[in-house]
Protein backbone atom coordinates (compact mmCIF):
# COMPACT_ATOMS: atom_id res chain seq x y z
CA UNK A 1 0.00 0.00 0.00
CA UNK A 2 0.98 3.42 -0.48
CA UNK A 3 -0.28 6.65 0.74
CA UNK A 4 -2.36 8.45 -1.48
CA UNK A 5 -2.02 12.18 -2.33
CA UNK A 6 -5.62 12.30 -0.70
CA UNK A 7 -4.50 10.46 2.40
CA UNK A 8 -1.08 13.14 2.84
CA UNK A 9 -3.84 15.84 2.14
CA UNK A 10 -5.83 14.62 4.96
CA UNK A 11 -2.67 14.25 7.35
CA UNK A 12 -1.18 17.58 6.52
CA UNK A 13 -4.56 19.53 7.03
CA UNK A 14 -4.98 17.55 10.57
CA UNK A 15 -1.48 18.34 11.73
CA UNK A 16 -2.66 22.40 10.55
CA UNK A 17 0.91 22.25 8.60
CA UNK A 18 2.66 21.52 10.86
CA UNK A 19 5.31 19.41 12.89
CA UNK A 20 3.22 16.96 15.41
CA UNK A 21 6.38 16.45 17.13
CA UNK A 22 8.36 20.21 17.13
CA UNK A 23 5.47 22.15 15.80
CA UNK A 24 7.08 23.82 13.12
CA UNK A 25 5.26 24.78 10.09
CA UNK A 26 5.03 24.63 6.26
CA UNK A 27 5.40 28.76 6.45
CA UNK A 28 8.50 28.48 9.21
CA UNK A 29 10.12 26.08 6.80
CA UNK A 30 9.25 27.39 3.20
CA UNK A 31 7.71 23.95 2.27
CA UNK A 32 5.83 20.77 2.92
CA UNK A 33 6.93 18.44 5.35
CA UNK A 34 7.33 14.47 5.43
CA UNK A 35 4.73 11.77 6.52
CA UNK A 36 5.73 9.68 9.25
CA UNK A 37 4.68 6.05 10.46
CA UNK A 38 4.66 6.29 14.33
CA UNK A 39 5.22 2.66 14.09
CA UNK A 40 7.40 2.37 11.00
CA UNK A 41 6.03 -0.08 8.27
CA UNK A 42 9.22 -2.44 9.26
CA UNK A 43 8.23 -2.76 12.44
CA UNK A 44 4.71 -3.52 12.14
CA UNK A 45 3.11 -0.60 11.34
CA UNK A 46 0.89 0.40 8.78
CA UNK A 47 -0.14 3.09 6.39
CA UNK A 48 -3.88 4.21 8.83
CA UNK A 49 -4.51 7.43 9.27
CA UNK A 50 -4.27 6.23 12.70
CA UNK A 51 -0.32 5.65 12.32
CA UNK A 52 0.16 9.02 9.92
CA UNK A 53 1.53 11.55 11.70
CA UNK A 54 2.98 15.23 9.58
CA UNK A 55 6.74 15.58 10.65
CA UNK A 56 9.17 17.77 9.68
CA UNK A 57 12.42 17.07 8.04
CA UNK A 58 14.64 17.16 10.90
CA UNK A 59 12.26 15.42 13.46
CA UNK A 60 11.78 12.73 10.97
CA UNK A 61 15.53 12.06 10.77
CA UNK A 62 16.08 12.17 14.01
CA UNK A 63 13.03 9.60 14.82
CA UNK A 64 14.23 7.27 12.14
CA UNK A 65 12.44 3.70 12.28
CA UNK A 66 12.49 3.74 16.28
CA UNK A 67 10.06 1.11 17.81
CA UNK A 68 9.85 -0.16 21.21
CA UNK A 69 10.02 -3.76 20.94
CA UNK A 70 11.28 -4.68 24.31
CA UNK A 71 8.73 -3.94 27.45
CA UNK A 72 12.06 -2.31 28.96
CA UNK A 73 12.70 -0.10 26.02
CA UNK A 74 11.27 3.06 26.44
CA UNK A 75 8.34 4.61 24.37
CA UNK A 76 8.19 7.36 21.87
CA UNK A 77 5.22 10.11 22.95
CA UNK A 78 2.62 10.12 20.38
CA UNK A 79 1.38 13.37 19.62
CA UNK A 80 -2.00 12.07 18.05
CA UNK A 81 -2.85 10.47 21.57
CA UNK A 82 -1.68 12.85 24.03
CA UNK A 83 -0.93 16.29 23.75
CA UNK A 84 2.41 18.14 24.09
CA UNK A 85 1.83 19.53 27.36
CA UNK A 86 1.35 16.03 29.29
CA UNK A 87 4.63 15.48 28.95
CA UNK A 88 6.60 18.21 28.67
CA UNK A 89 6.93 22.00 30.19
CA UNK A 90 8.16 24.78 28.52
CA UNK A 91 10.42 26.92 30.15
CA UNK A 92 10.66 30.73 29.66
CA UNK A 93 13.52 30.42 28.12
CA UNK A 94 11.90 28.19 25.22
CA UNK A 95 13.34 24.95 26.22
CA UNK A 96 11.48 22.03 27.44
CA UNK A 97 11.37 19.76 30.36
CA UNK A 98 10.28 16.45 30.01
CA UNK A 99 7.62 15.22 32.84
CA UNK A 100 7.40 11.80 31.91
CA UNK A 101 9.64 8.95 30.44
CA UNK A 102 8.35 9.08 27.84
CA UNK A 103 9.05 12.71 27.52
CA UNK A 104 12.40 12.56 28.19
CA UNK A 105 12.90 10.07 25.50
CA UNK A 106 11.31 11.80 23.21
CA UNK A 107 12.92 14.94 23.82
CA UNK A 108 16.57 13.11 23.90
CA UNK A 109 16.06 11.06 20.48
CA UNK A 110 13.86 14.02 18.52
CA UNK A 111 16.18 16.53 19.96
CA UNK A 112 13.81 18.60 20.87
CA UNK A 113 15.79 21.30 22.54
CA UNK A 114 17.98 21.63 19.64
CA UNK A 115 19.34 25.61 19.48
CA UNK A 116 17.12 26.76 16.91
CA UNK A 117 13.75 25.03 17.81
CA UNK A 118 15.06 26.52 21.32
CA UNK A 119 15.39 29.89 19.21
CA UNK A 120 12.24 29.51 17.79
CA UNK A 121 9.83 28.96 20.64
CA UNK A 122 11.59 32.47 22.36
CA UNK A 123 10.36 33.99 19.04
CA UNK A 124 6.55 32.52 19.35
CA UNK A 125 6.63 33.75 22.73
CA UNK A 126 7.94 37.66 21.86
CA UNK A 127 5.38 37.62 18.86
CA UNK A 128 2.03 36.18 21.51
CA UNK A 129 3.23 39.05 24.14
CA UNK A 130 3.59 41.25 21.18
CA UNK A 131 -0.05 40.88 20.31
CA UNK A 132 -1.11 41.00 23.79
CA UNK A 133 0.57 44.59 23.88
CA UNK A 134 -0.89 45.46 21.06
CA UNK A 135 -4.10 44.71 21.74
CA UNK A 136 -4.03 46.45 25.28
CA UNK A 137 -2.97 49.55 23.63
CA UNK A 138 -5.77 49.75 21.21
CA UNK A 139 -8.17 49.46 24.45
CA UNK A 140 -6.53 51.99 25.85
CA UNK A 141 -6.94 54.08 22.43
CA UNK A 142 -10.40 53.57 22.50
CA UNK A 143 -11.15 54.40 26.32
CA UNK A 144 -9.32 57.75 25.35
CA UNK A 145 -11.33 58.05 23.02
CA UNK A 146 -14.68 57.36 24.70
CA UNK A 147 -13.31 59.86 27.79
CA UNK A 148 -12.53 62.45 24.65
CA UNK A 149 -16.08 62.28 23.51
CA UNK A 150 -17.88 62.18 27.35
CA UNK A 151 -15.69 65.48 27.75
CA UNK A 152 -16.91 67.26 25.10
CA UNK A 153 -20.49 66.55 25.85
CA UNK A 154 -19.86 68.30 29.04
CA UNK A 155 -18.02 70.76 27.96
CA UNK A 156 -21.10 71.71 25.58
CA UNK A 157 -23.43 71.04 28.35
CA UNK A 158 -21.25 73.14 30.50
CA UNK A 159 -21.29 76.02 27.78
CA UNK A 160 -25.58 76.16 27.82
CA UNK A 161 -25.58 76.22 31.79
CA UNK A 162 -23.26 79.45 31.37
CA UNK A 163 -25.29 80.97 28.81
CA UNK A 164 -28.40 80.59 30.76
CA UNK A 165 -26.29 81.76 33.81
CA UNK A 166 -26.11 85.04 31.79
CA UNK A 167 -29.32 85.36 30.56
CA UNK A 168 -30.64 84.81 33.87
CA UNK A 169 -28.47 87.55 35.03
CA UNK A 170 -29.25 90.13 32.98
CA UNK A 171 -33.07 89.29 33.62
CA UNK A 172 -32.42 90.21 37.31
CA UNK A 173 -30.36 93.34 36.50
CA UNK A 174 -32.84 94.71 34.33
CA UNK A 175 -35.59 94.19 37.34
CA UNK A 176 -33.65 96.51 39.34
CA UNK A 177 -33.05 99.43 37.27
ZN1 LIG B 1 9.63 18.64 13.89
Amino acid sequence: MTITNEIREQVRQRANFACEFCGVTETDTGGELTIDHFRPITKGGDDGLGNLLYCCHRCNQYKLDYWSMQPDEPSLWNPRREPAAQHFLELDDGTLHPLTDEGAFTLNRLRLNRPPLVAYRVQKRQQVEEIRLLTRYREMVQLLEQLNTQLSVLTEEQRHLLEEQRELLKLLLSGRQ
